[in-house]
């Protein structure tokens, strides 16, 4: 069959040989994503998920039991308070900025205590001056960079917790960024350090792509926010839109209170036809976590063993499920790209070409063959097409397609690279 893909012989041996390597690794996955699935069909099962709650609502939504169970589904999963899970909230992006504009007040500061955040949240927060903005609302915003060894520089973090700091904010994945992904064992321990020193802080973590990684969550450990998109890891590659906030009463009431309105909150919001997709998707959402995860881990080896610097490598333990491999040349970005979009189930047939994407200073080339348009649990790639020619890339709904994903790349970067 590989061959019928027009995968070499060796390359397809390459795959297999590794594979073989990898298995003590896979195990783990599967036990992690056999723990996550027993958290989520309990979390199901206790709160009595019915063919009713499949049916949805229209209109205004109210005595949507579909959507209501789906939240305390959700609130179980995280172990927190009450959720907020909605097909009005548009996108990960979106889903945090609620959760920021709605639990933070006019004279009060945002702290990131782990660096940047990421490029999306510039425009939410004010770092890069933009309509509606944070800042626009006289919140202000104060940052501390991680140490140069990845570590969290708790003299700067004390320091710049004063009288107004209001919430924190912690990204546990490192996005396109080259510093380490965050366990949830070390948010943990940032959380702790910032309760310390003034307990009324809330701390949101930005849990996009992180979720069923581990066994626990940020919300296990202190955080009083998780936030994600639904088209990530939650929404299992079924769910064709939505995000997610889930934590303490009060946060998730502050953010339903924003989505909808003062005074409405939770009670509206119909939930149309989409209940089967986010119920089915978190379903599947461990075990889909787990192919991404595989589909990453066995990239970074097969990469490496080709001779080409990878981050994570394939030995370092994994809290998300985002891969970047140095490609070194433009021509070998576009030929990865090609190969991850020749080995899609939807526009295989298309090639991708590098654009001028609007906020990059550089064109930027991306593979995705999606079921849901953008949606990155679905294997995809993308690229600025600059030094050092880094690709991104994440996802894989099933572990034999993101494998064969990570072979056509290969292939595709052979055949450009010789010619
Ligand atoms: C994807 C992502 C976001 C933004 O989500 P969108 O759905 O793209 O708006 C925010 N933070 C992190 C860490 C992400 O990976």
């Amino acid at each position: 069959m590989y061959e019928t893909f027009g995968i070499r012989k060796e390359i397809e041996e390459l795959g297999e040989k590794i594979c073989e390597q990898l298995k003590p690794r896979f195990e783990k996955i599967d036990k992690n994503a056999e723990l996550c699935q027993l958290k989520v069909l309990s979390a199901m099962q206790k709160n009595r998920a019915s063919e009713a709650c499949l049916l949805g609502t229209t209109g205004y939504g109210y005595n949507d039991v579909g959507r209501d169970t789906l939240e305390k589904i959700y609130a179980d999963v995280f172990h927190t308070e009450d959720s907020l899970v909605r097909p009005q909230i548009t996108c990960g992006t979106h889903a945090l900025a609620l959760a920021l504009m709605s639990n933070l007040r006019p004279g009060d500061e945002l702290l990131s205590p782990v660096g940047k955040p990421y490029d999306t949240l510039e425009e939410v927060i004010g770092i890069r001056p933009s309509m509606g903005s944070l800042a626009e609302y006289g919140i202000t915003y104060s940052q501390v960079d991680l140490l140069p060894d990845g570590g969290f520089d708790y003299d700067g973090i004390k320091n710049a917790i004063n009288d107004k700091t209001g919430l924190v904010t912690i990204q546990r994945s490192k996005g396109y960024q080259t510093r380490p992904t965050l366990s949830v064992e070390q948010i943990g321990e940032l959380i702790s350090f910032v309760k310390g020193i003034k307990s009324d802080i809330k701390v949101m973590v930005d849990n996009c792509y992180g979720e069923f990684t581990e066994e626990i969550e940020p919300s296990d450990v202190g955080a009083d926010m998780v936030v994600g998109s639904l088209i990530k890891n939650p929404g299992g590659g079924l769910a064709p839109i939505g995000g997610y906030i889930a934590g303490t009463k009060e946060c998730v009431e502050n953010a339903a209170k924003r989505l909808t309105s003062p005074g409405l909150g939770k009670e509206v919001g119909a939930s149309l036809g989409i209940l089967p997709a986010f119920y089915q998707g978190l379903f599947l959402a461990p075990t889909v976590t787990a192919s991404a995860l595989k589909t990453a881990i066995f990239a970074a080896a097969v990469f490496e063993k080709m001779g080409y610097e990878t981050y994570p490598s394939s030995d370092s333990p994994r809290y998300d499920i985002i891969q970047a491999v140095t490609l070194e040349s433009p021509e070998a970005l576009k030929a990865f790209c090609g190969g991850i979009q020749a080995a899609a189930p939807i526009d295989s047939h298309l090639t991708p070409e590098p654009w001028d994407m609007p906020g990059y200073d550089s064109p930027v080339i991306m593979a995705a063959g999606a079921f849901v348009s953008g949606s990155s649990i679905e294997l995809s790639a993308d690229g600025p097409l600059k030094e050092p020619y880094n690709v991104y890339f994440q996802g894989g709904l099933t572990w034999p397609h993101g494998k064969l994903g990570i072979l056509m790349a290969l292939e595709y970067m052979k055949r450009t690279l010789v010619s």
